[in-house]
């Protein structure tokens, strides 16, 4: 079996080691024998809907975010919501996430627009939420944690359908105020976490990995166990450097 993972804008969407999760992605998909292919996908290059099995977009700042925007609306986006919508995998953290919604109104008054692809809008904040994450999900119908870094101003609002990737334990996620951290429509997961997010949380890769192989080789295709012992320990460090703050509340995990 094999893979192809499209890269959206590597060279200007990938802060705090976002591309870190395109490796997290290739070499698990490698050791469980699956080849790889790893297509960049740059300012003005197009992007073809069925060849995509999982598409990454990382994080930028505004600056950043401001030249995608206007590329991901007349080059991109239209074959990024066909992807989705065939069931291709897509994980987008932070200023990637933000403008895969409706609309990023900056600090400085200025609306970058979306595609859409999430019910989702961001509005920018007067203050940052940094720090580490600590998220609960259960979308895959048992329950996992997630761990990961942000640092964002943007405050993100999820339309009434839209679900969240889970409930922040600790944390700012979205915006602050309701306790919800990413987004996920079909098997696209918008997120805040950086660290990068997948090197630590082996069981959202091989997530990404199995719905990317089901939709390409079927529902019977199924994904070789890999180890995780090392991803576990880093994903459990995280997690007690919060505990060890004093930061989470005992029984919260
Ligand atoms: N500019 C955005 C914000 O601060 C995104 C930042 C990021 O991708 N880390 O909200």
């Amino acid at each position: 079996m094999k893979l192809r993972i499209c890269h959206l804008y590597p060279d200007l969407m990938n802060i705090y080691g976002d591309r870190g999760n395109i490796i997290a992605l290739s070499r698990r998909a490698q050791w469980a024998g699956i080849e790889v292919e790893v297509v960049n996908v740059p300012l003005g290059a197009s992007l073809d809907a069925s060849a995509c099995d999982i598409i990454f977009i990382g994080g930028g700042q505004d600056k950043e975010q401001a030249l995608i925007a206007k590329d991901l609306q007349e080059v991109k986006g239209k074959a990024i919501i066909e992807a989705v919508q065939e069931g291709a995998a897509l994980l987008a953290v932070c200023g990637g996430y933000q403008l895969l919604g409706k609309y990023f109104k900056t600090g400085a008054d200025a609306v970058l627009p979306g595609i859409g692809l999430f019910d989702a809008w961001t509005v920018a904040g007067s203050k940052r939420c940094i720090g580490d994450v600590l998220v609960e999900c259960d979308f895959t119908g048992e329950r996992h944690t997630l761990v990961g870094f942000e640092n964002h101003s943007g405050k993100t609002y999820l339309g009434e359908s839209l679900k969240p990737l889970g409930k922040v334990l600790h944390g700012f996620g979205n915006n602050a105020e309701d306790g919800r951290e990413g987004a996920i429509y079909k098997n696209a997961f918008g997120t805040y976490l950086h660290g990068s997010i997948l090197p630590k949380n082996p069981w959202f890769t091989d997530h990404l990995i199995r719905v990317a192989l089901q939709r390409r080789y079927g529902d019977q295709a199924s994904l070789a166990r890999v180890d995780t012992s090392f991803e576990d320990r880093a994903h459990q460090a995280v997690i007690a450097r919060i505990r060890n703050r004093g930061k989470l509340d005992t029984g919260a995990i």
